[in-house]
């Protein structure tokens, strides 16, 4: 990857997000949890999620990893609090879609940003990796989830 490529897919809002988490913290009362891991980047990350009747009334993260898979987790809590596990849902697979090139990004808001990584597919797992987690949390099928 070149300076110019870098700087493209750094951008403003994932360098920000990348050393201010947002939402950063171990949630007490969380209902459902789950641990994430990409094993190609070395990232780790660890949902937190209090759900009440299908709701995300909190939720919060912990982990250590890349820039992308920081900021991604950060803008992901940010606009997930408040959504029903279907408005989830439709969010997870409208990001997929951008981060792999074939969604417009359209109704993702902040999100968006992320559709600097196409074409760098191994990247899209360091930004799809807290998504892959929450669902774990939310349905509780898997406590650990590989992005491998
Ligand atoms: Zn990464």
């Amino acid at each position: 990857m070149n300076d110019i490529e870098i700087a493209d897919l750094y951008q403003e809002l994932i360098v920000d997000h990348s050393r201010r988490p947002r939402n950063y913290r171990r949630l007490e009362n969380a209902t459902h949890q789950a641990e994430g891991f990409n094993p190609l980047c070395g990232d780790k990350v660890k949902v937190y999620v209090d759900l009440e009747n299908d709701v995300v009334r909190d939720i919060s993260f912990e982990g250590e990893g890349c820039a992308i898979s920081k900021a991604s987790a950060s803008l992901m809590t940010e606009t997930i609090k408040g959504k029903s596990k279907a408005e989830v849902e439709q969010l997870f697979s409208r990001f997929r879609d951008l981060a792999t090139g074939t969604g417009d990004g359209s109704g993702l808001g902040k999100l968006a940003v992320f559709s600097g990584l196409r074409g760098f597919p191994a990247r899209v797992k360091c930004a799809t990796l807290v998504w892959h987690t929450l669902r774990a949390a939310l349905e509780q099928t898997a406590n650990i989830v590989s992005t491998e």
